[in-house]
């Protein structure tokens, strides 16, 4: 079981490592027996098939007791309705948890939020230990601690900071997810390489075919390195340098077109993927940046076979086209402040910066660019 990165995510008053590897997710031992033997999976309906029976062998080898408890997948579950059946379902475990029994959720991003928001609450917060299993979840969710739900009144609008006693990755379980999930991930990497580490988009084109086809060795490599970046910015701003706002980069524009086109119309990565070309439009309006730079980006998402513009997708509604729709959605985004819609752009190839006073005529110009 090799172990190929352990990056250190270092938070006020409580640290913790992503170890990331392959096939690692049969070395569980030592999180059951930390738990005092007792240990709760949570996973959904899709990963429990693929994933749980080496998931519990691998915590009974140390003895421990795990219990497997199954959510139906998908993001529409992700609600106070499924929070509440497994709470009822986690809390009437015989023999009952207590507050050393540790929480393991075993999925993608929807696991993680749920799962971990279930470990921030039952019995006022129980260990957890986080096993995402989509790219997604590993570059992204799995660093930062954010749990929760969905309201009826938007996303994520229910949940709690909490962090993890440890995140494990095991690049191996990738091999099973679907290819527009692995984009999602995909998308966020480019997103990475383009705020803070420009030989990352060099080792994602060198490696595209290795990459799109889940060869263990590069996904692991890529997924340290992503995990290391979102780490360091994450942990710088918890020392409030606002550096954190740099991870909206391409999600300004990239949430208003995944709004206006409607729920599960666009996937995160494709819509991202817009928001990323549409920033660099802006960028080089402004002769922040040269030409051959936003070249150089959306060539690498169309190896990814992401889109660089409408044109690419089948099936989009004309409101997600539509530069006054977006404009409007982008004010009323709760990252908007008093109106003004905060850009992240990039000013040099890996470093980005952020800008109050892009104009309605720069954000529709980027928008009509894009077909
Ligand atoms: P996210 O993209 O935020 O990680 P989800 O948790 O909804 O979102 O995961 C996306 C989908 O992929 C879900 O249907 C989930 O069940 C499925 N899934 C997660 N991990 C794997 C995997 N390793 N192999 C196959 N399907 C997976
Ligand atoms: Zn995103």
């Amino acid at each position: 079981m090799p172990i190929t990165h352990e990056i250190s995510v270092d938070l006020p008053g409580r640290s913790y490592k992503v170890t990331v590897g392959i096939d690692i997710l049969t070395g569980l031992g030592r999180i059951a027996a930390a738990s005092d033997g007792r240990v709760v999976v949570i996973t959904d309906s899709n990963v429990r098939p693929l994933y749980a029976d080496a998931v519990q062998a691998s915590l009974s080898d140390a003895s421990g007791r795990s219990d497997v408890i199954e959510f139906p997948a998908g993001e529409e579950h992700k609600n106070l309705a499924t929070y509440e059946d497994v709470m009822d379902r986690i809390l009437s475990l015989e023999p009952p948890i207590d507050r050393r029994s540790v929480v393991v959720t075993l999925g993608g991003g929807v696991v993680g939020d749920l799962g971990g928001f279930v470990a921030a609450t039952a019995l006022r917060g129980l260990p957890f230990v986080n096993l995402p299993t989509t790219l997604l979840a590993d570059v992204d969710a799995a660093v930062g601690g954010k749990t929760g739900l969905n309201a009826q009144a938007g996303k994520n609008l229910i949940g709690a900071f909490y962090q993890p006693e440890a995140v494990i990755i095991d690049a191996a379980v990738l091999k099973t997810l679907p290819a527009d999930e692995l984009g999602n991930g995909l998308a966020e990497c480019v997103k990475h390489g383009v705020i803070r580490d420009w030989a990352l988009l060099d080792f994602i084109e060198d490696n595209i075919e290795k990459i799109t086809s889940c060869q263990p060795d590069t996904l692991a490599e890529l997924i340290g390195r992503n995990v290391a970046i979102k780490a360091s910015v994450v942990s710088a701003d918890e020392r409030e340098s606002g550096e954190r706002a740099h991870l909206n980069f391409g999600h300004t524009i990239g949430h208003a077109i995944e709004t206006a086109a409607g729920y599960g119309v666009l996937s995160h990565g494709q819509a991202v993927a817009l928001g990323m070309v549409a920033a660099f439009d802006i960028a080089e309006s402004r002769s922040l940046i040269d030409s051959s730079v936003a070249g150089r980006v959306r060539k690498i998402l169309t190896e990814l076979s992401l889109p660089v513009n409408f044109d690419d997708l089948s099936n989009l509604p004309a409101e997600a086209r539509n530069p006054n729709r977006l404009r409007e959605i982008m004010a009323h985004d709760k990252k908007t402040l008093g109106g003004v819609v905060r850009f992240v752009l990039p000013v040099s190839p890996g470093v980005v910066a952020i800008f109050d006073d892009v104009t309605d005529e720069q954000i529709k110009a980027a928008v009509a660019a894009l077909g």
